[in-house]
């Protein structure tokens, strides 16, 4: 199985790559966010619990994630490949997953950093609806990048949703959140020699071909 990590600050278009990739070769994609939020939508103790912590725009406990993306893995065992996003976002995330990979005698095979300024990221976060259902992302701001009936999922006919926790207050805590934890995995992955950056601020289709080149030749 080929396994591939998407790694960038909020908004630089992760679900949206992540979605063309998994079309293009069918791999299937993996968001620990739209695990969490799944896990949130069942009204018990743990999901009122991380309704609060994810709103806050801080990460939620290492434990937790791990459990839900180890559940997740063992339902796709025969896929060609997956395409994690959202995950790791510290070293020690990065750590377990590495043993995880071992155990199961696979290798990282990419980790394809998406590089964006935070004002651009902001901007998109403005714009940014998802499907509840499927997690297909769109930008109504973006022409490329709007769902083809206003408010309707392209994919499965849900109705979009503006995330809660998509508005600029929460973004800056977001963002400031990656700095501190998830941007010191960019040396980590760099010193493994499996870091390839695409600058995620040009087209979604321009970000995309990058991408897929980096993709053809691992
Ligand atoms: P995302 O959908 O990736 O933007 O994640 C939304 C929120 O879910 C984040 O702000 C965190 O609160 C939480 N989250 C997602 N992935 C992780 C992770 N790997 N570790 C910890 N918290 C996460």
């Amino acid at each position: 199985m080929k396994s591939i990590i998407l790694l960038a600050p909020p908004a630089a278009g992760k679900g949206t790559q992540a979605d063309l990739l998994c079309k293009k070769y069918g791999f299937v994609h993996i968001s620990t966010g739209d695990l969490l939020r799944e896990a949130m939508h069942q009204n018990d103790e743990l999901g009122n619990s991380l309704k609060e912590q994810m709103q806050s725009g801080k990460l939620i406990g290492d434990a937790i994630v791990f459990e839900l993306l180890e559940n997740k893995l063992k339902t796709i065992e025969n896929a060609p490949g997956s395409i994690l996003d959202g995950f790791p976002r510290n070293v020690n995330q990065a750590e377990e997953y590495n043993r995880l990979l071992r155990s199961k005698n696979e290798t990282l095979k990419a980790v394809i950093y998406l590089s964006i300024d935070y004002d651009t990221a902001l901007k998109r976060i403005v714009g940014r609806i998802s499907c509840p259902k499927c997690g297909h992302v769109y930008n109504d701001l973006i022409e490329s990048n709007q769902p083809t009936v206003k408010g309707i999922c392209n994919d499965c006919q849900s109705s979009l949703e503006k995330r809660a926790d998509d508005n600029e207050e929460i973004f800056k805590v977001r963002f400031e959140t990656y700095l501190e934890q998830t941007e010191p995995l960019i040396e980590y992955y760099k010193e493994k020699g499996v870091l390839y950056e695409v600058d995620s601020a040009l087209p979604t289709n321009e970000v995309f071909q990058m991408i897929e080149s980096i993709v053809d030749h691992i």
